[in-house]
Order: C-alpha cells, then sequence, then structure tokens
C-alpha cells in the first residue's frame, strides 16, 4: 500500500513527519515536491531586508524526514478516482491514499497587465527580484506600490520601508500599500486594525484603502475611483488561487478534509469550513494544525483498508481556534494574545518566537538562531555583562 503526499510546504510536511511515525512499516510513504525543499514562506518576506534569512527558510526535505521517499517533481495532475498523479518528468504515481498539499499561487484576476508587471511574493526567487528592484530604487529613488494588505502585503511593505529608512532613503522612496476593502487588514476587528494602520504609519508606509486596482502598465497602475498612480516596482500581493494540478480551482473540504474515497487535502490548497461551520483563512497557522487532523484521518483510513473493511472509520474533525494573529511591520510587530492587542517590542518578540518555535519543530535549530539573529535590531539593548 502507498500513501503519497502532493507538496511538503506547512501541510504536507507536518502530514509526512506524523505519518513516519503512524504508519505501519510496510505502508510505503512517498512525498513529492517541485522544489526538493521545505520553504518557511511565513519568513520569506524577511530576505528582503536580509538576504542572508533566505538560506535559513529553504530547508531540504532529506535533513527533515526520516524513512519517506523522497520524489523531487513536479505534480501536472492528479486524478483520485484512478488514484494516479502525472508528473512533470513524464512519470505517473499510483497511489492508494493521496494527500494534496501543493499550496497556493497567486491570484491575478484577469486584471489588466498585472501579472506582467507584478512581482508576487510567492517563492524564494521572488524575495531576490523584489530586493534587487528595490536596491535600484533605494539609489535613484521612485515608488514601490504593494497592491493587497493580507499578511503578505503589510509585512512585505513593512520590510521595504524599514530597509529604505536604513539606508536613509525615506525621503527619496515611497512605499505606497493598495488595499480594496476599508481597512488593513481586511476582515478583523477594528481595535486590531488600528494597531497595524498605526503600525504602518509609525514605519512610513502610504496606505491607500477602499482603493481597488483595474490594471497595470509598465509604470502605472489604474484604479477605480482615483487618479492613476505611477510606481517604479510593483509587487502583488492581491490575493491566491488553487494550483495548476487542480485548475486553479481550491475545493471546498470538510472538517473530516477528506476531499474524496482516496484523498486528503488541507492548507491553502483547499477552502476548509470546520467542526464548527467556520471558515479557515489560509495561514501557515492553520495548515500546521490540519497536518495533525489528517495523519490521524489517513492512519485510521489505511487500517481500515488493511483489515479489509466493516463500517468506514471514523474520522477526526478539525476545529480553527484563532487563539493568536501576528504580523510584523518591519522591526515593528502587532499581536492578538487572547483578548490582548500588543504592539512593539513584546509582539515582535511573539513573532519571533513563532518562528523559532517553529524552525526547532522540524528540528532546523541552526536556521532558528539565525533568525534571532537577524530579528534583534540595531536599538535592541546590549546587556551582556562586561567581561
Ligand atoms: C510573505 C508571506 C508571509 C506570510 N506570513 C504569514 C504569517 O505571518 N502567518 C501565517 O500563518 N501565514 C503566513 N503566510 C501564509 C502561509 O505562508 C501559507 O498559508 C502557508 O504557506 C500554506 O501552507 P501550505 O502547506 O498549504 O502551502 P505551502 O507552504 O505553499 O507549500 C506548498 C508546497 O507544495 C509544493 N508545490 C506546489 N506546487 C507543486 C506542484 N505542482 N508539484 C509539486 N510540488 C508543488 C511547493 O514547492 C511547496 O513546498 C505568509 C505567506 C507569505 C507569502
Amino acid at each position: 500500500m502507498r500513501v503519497a503526499i502532493f507538496g511538503a510546504g506547512y501541510a504536507g510536511l507536518g502530514v509526512a513527519r506524523r505519518l513516519e511515525r503512524s504508519l505501519p512499516d510496510d505502508v510505503e510513504l512517498v512525498v513529492v515536491d517541485e522544489s526538493g525543499e521545505h520553504v518557511v514562506r511565513h519568513l520569506l518576506h524577511r530576505g528582503i531586508r536580509f538576504p542572508d534569512e533566505l538560506d535559513h527558510v529553504r530547508l531540504p526535505l532529506g535533513l527533515l524526514l526520516d524513512r519517506a521517499t523522497i520524489r523531487e517533481a513536479r505534480v501536472e495532475t492528479l486524478d483520485h478516482e484512478r488514484a494516479i498523479a502525472t508528473l512533470a518528468d513524464g512519470e505517473s504515481l499510483s497511489y492508494d491514499i493521496g494527500v494534496v498539499t501543493l499550496g497556493a499561487d497567486p491570484e491575478f484576476y484577469d486584471l489588466e497587465g498585472v501579472a506582467e508587471h507584478a512581482t508576487p511574493l510567492h517563492r524564494p526567487a521572488d524575495v531576490a527580484t523584489i530586493r534587487a528592484a528595490f536596491e535600484d530604487m533605494l539609489e535613484d529613488g521612485g515608488r514601490v506600490v504593494v497592491g493587497g494588505a493580507g499578511l503578505t502585503g503589510i509585512q512585505t511593505a513593512g520590510e521595504l520601508a524599514a530597509l529604505a529608512r536604513e539606508r536613509d532613503a525615506s525621503e527619496s522612496v515611497d512605499v505606497t500599500l493598495l488595499e480594496q476593502a476599508d481597512a488593513v487588514p481586511p476582515g478583523y476587528d477594528e481595535r486590531l486594525q488600528h494597531a497595524v494602520a498605526d503600525a504602518l504609519e509609525a514605519a512610513d508606509v502610504d496606505v491607500r484603502t477602499s482603493t481597488t486596482i483595474t490594471g497595470a502598465s509598465q509604470d502605472t497602475v489604474t484604479v477605480t475611483d482615483g487618479e492613476p498612480i505611477p510606481y517604479d516596482q510593483l509587487v502583488w500581493a492581491g490575493g491566491i488561487r488553487g494550483p495548476a494540478a487542480q485548475g486553479g480551482d481550491r475545493p471546498t473540504v470538510p472538517a473530516t478534509l477528506r476531499l474524496d474515497a482516496n484523498a486528503f487535502a488541507l492548507g491553502d490548497t483547499v477552502r476548509i469550513v470546520d467542526e464548527n461551520g467556520t471558515r479557515v483563512p489560509p495561514t501557515a497557522h492553520a495548515a500546521i494544525r490540519q497536518a495533525g487532523v489528517t495523519a490521524t484521518n489517513v492512519t485510521r483510513v489505511v487500517e481500515h483498508r488493511r483489515e479489509n473493511g466493516g463500517f468506514e472509520p471514523r474520522l477526526d474533525r478539525y476545529r480553527h481556534d484563532e487563539t493568536g494573529w501576528l504580523v510584523s511591520v518591519g522591526d515593528d510587530a502587532v499581536a492578538r494574545v487572547g483578548p490582548k492587542i500588543l504592539r512593539g517590542g513584546a509582539a515582535m518578540a511573539a513573532k519571533t518566537a513563532v518562528g523559532v518555535g517553529y524552525l526547532t519543530s522540524v528540528g532546523a535549530v541552526e536556521d532558528a538562531v539565525a533568525h534571532v539573529r537577524d530579528t534583534v535590531t540595531p536599538d535592541a539593548v546590549d546587556v551582556t555583562p562586561p567581561r
């Protein structure tokens, strides 16, 4: 019997590491990922200001997994009814149970010129592209427009503004964050939105809400109400769509995370309605928690099939528990911890602790240390006792 996991991000790696422990030895476990590495995507924006940190958010899968077979290949199609995947290397892979964790692709909503002119912040290579273009602007001055003020857009704008400040270029470089909703981040409670807006303002990010991008040319974005906005660099963080292997769709799965008889799906690749009927946001935090439920359910289905049937096994159900929320804005941060909203040092400490906690949980201790080193800001107080 073979269990195949497609994609090794937060969701896929989390499921794989648990299944390595829970599956019977004679069940083959295969992990297919096009990059062969686990990208700690929620720290990617840090690479704009700290390029060395990029090395610490790309972790080779071979170091993180013990018994799974790793296939470095792009998944082209998935046919769960026949339980077969076609891969870009021309081969196909059959499976008994598939776990789809391919993440999501940037969504450009067919807006004219946006996909052509904007850089999304999705992969490590995008970070290098964004930094290189911004470096030119630091020399010559200009405006970077960031489209979309979710977690990705806010944190990206925050890093760009902090880099401009570090290079004494805040006067000549504008960081403009455009959001179609009337507050940032959209969909959150007002107290949190106020704290984020204050942090962005303090960072010199020009936030324009109720501003919907309708298209882009080489040097201008057009918006619904208002004059076209000239730009020198355009970064896109406006939304996500399903992966190409799913035709761009993000199908909805129930709280058991079972997609159909032969497949489970979790993380950004699907829309999830949890046990309480809540729509689950596409975040790393949620993907990590869904991995535990999925691994339990896959193990139960495997055992059930090995025992040849009877009633379908009872499956665990995912319940989304948004105990906290964290976003960085350069060296500042906003955190919601229970009912409290924190900003500044305490929030940044919480954000760093989450990054460190995740890296150490997957065994990347040296990378965790590097993350702490880069998060210590120039104005941190040195309390090292004299020798
Ligand atoms: C800049 C940025 C900042 C963010 N900040 C936060 C944050 O602060 N907090 C938070 O909770 N979330 C944050 N997020 C969101 C978070 O990163 C995603 O929700 C999370 O990565 C989703 O996990 P996943 O496992 O579903 O997908 P991913 O982590 O995207 O993993 C998908 C995997 O599938 C592989 N793959 C994709 N397509 C194929 C294919 N066709 N064939 C083979 N392999 C494939 C990829 O190589 C990748 O390894 C941020 C995202 C970004 C971009």
